[in-house]
């Protein structure tokens, strides 16, 4: 008989302790994201991959297409190309990243000499090939500008010297 209302007990206690429980989470705050219809906010030291900082001063990035991150990389994933577009100014016409190569060293970011480079907090990244993984800063930044109802930076044209063939399929002026 002692036994009986023992088990009785033990069993409401642990009715009791599963239900303590269940309130407990049931007034705190969810923390359950339904992906991929709402989007993170990512911490502060997150890293992505490398994106152009967006000057808010200037509208556009600061990249003087000096190369100095794609010389540092450890992995040689940074592809740039300058042009100049006056005797003084010098800017990218492409900025690629092969991200699937990147330890996420951050070596780009820490020696660029104009800040341009930042971490992309981009976590929602997937893709069936290496060519997935191909980052184009620049096109990036333009849809960055498009969002913040900026001005886009136009991707600037090699400028070629005097004499110089034109590339093939252009109409010759
Ligand atoms: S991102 Fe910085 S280091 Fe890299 S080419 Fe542009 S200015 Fe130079
Ligand atoms: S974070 Fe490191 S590995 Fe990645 S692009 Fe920059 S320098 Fe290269």
């Amino acid at each position: 008989m002692v036994t009986y209302f023992k088990e009785i007990l033990t069993g409401f206690y642990s009715l009791l302790a599963g239900m303590a429980v269940t309130i407990k989470y049931f007034v705190k705050p969810i923390v359950t994201v339904q992906y991929p219809r709402q989007k993170l906010s990512m911490s502060p030291a997150y890293r992505g991959h490398t994106e152009f900082v967006l000057d808010l001063e200037t509208g556009t990035h600061r990249c003087i297409a000096c190369e100095m991150c794609a010389r540092i990389c450890p992995s040689q994933l940074i592809t740039v190309e300058g042009v100049k577009i006056d005797p003084k100014k010098k800017v990218p016409r492409k900025y690629v990243i092969e991200y699937q190569y990147c330890s996420l060293c951050g070596l780009c970011v820490e020696s660029c000499p104009t800040k341009a480079l930042k971490f992309s907090e981009e976590y929602r990244l997937a893709g069936f090939s290496r060519e997935d993984c191909v980052v184009d800063l620049l096109a990036r930044l333009q849809a960055q500008q498009q969002r913040a109802g900026l001005a886009v930076t136009p991707r600037p044209e090699a400028r070629r010297e005097e004499g110089e063939a034109k590339p093939e399929g252009e109409v010759k002026g």
